[in-house]
């Protein structure tokens, strides 16, 4: 999508530090961390929230899951837990309209976000 932040970290017009990519999946370093380590996880296709997922969307969701897995454990963050946060829509706080997973590791979150 033409005006999308996230859409342009895909296609290289903004630069981002990368953690894992593949053709669907994209992970980078949150510009703006709250958290020691804040990671940003997303999918390639431009879904622009939770409520605009479709059910062949579903898989995608999953694979995410399987990324955050995957980086928790190669960033040593898997043991000592962290957060999985997905901001949707306006009363939900989301800013960027690109479906995106925050992962925040590397402190004592149990107070933050809930
Ligand atoms: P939201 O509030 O929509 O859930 O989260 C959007 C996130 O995107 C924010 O945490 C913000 O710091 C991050 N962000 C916004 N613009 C950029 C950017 O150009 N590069 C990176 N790496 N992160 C961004
Ligand atoms: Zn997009």
């Amino acid at each position: 999508m033409e005006d999308c932040i996230f859409c342009k970290i895909i296609k290289g017009e903004i630069p981002s530090k990368k953690f894992y990519e593949d053709d669907e999946i994209l992970a980078f370093d949150n510009i703006n961390p709250v958290a020691p380590i804040h990671i940003l996880v997303i999918p390639k296709k431009h879904i622009p929230s939770v409520a605009h997922l479709e059910k062949e969307d579903e898989a995608i969701v999953g694979k995410i899951y399987g990324v955050i897995n995957k980086l928790a454990e190669e960033m040593g963050f898997k043991e000592k837990g962290f957060k999985v946060v997905v901001n949707c829509g306006k009363d939900g706080g989301q800013e960027v309209m690109h479906l995106h997973f925050h992962v925040l590791a590397g402190e004592d979150l149990c107070k933050k976000f809930t």
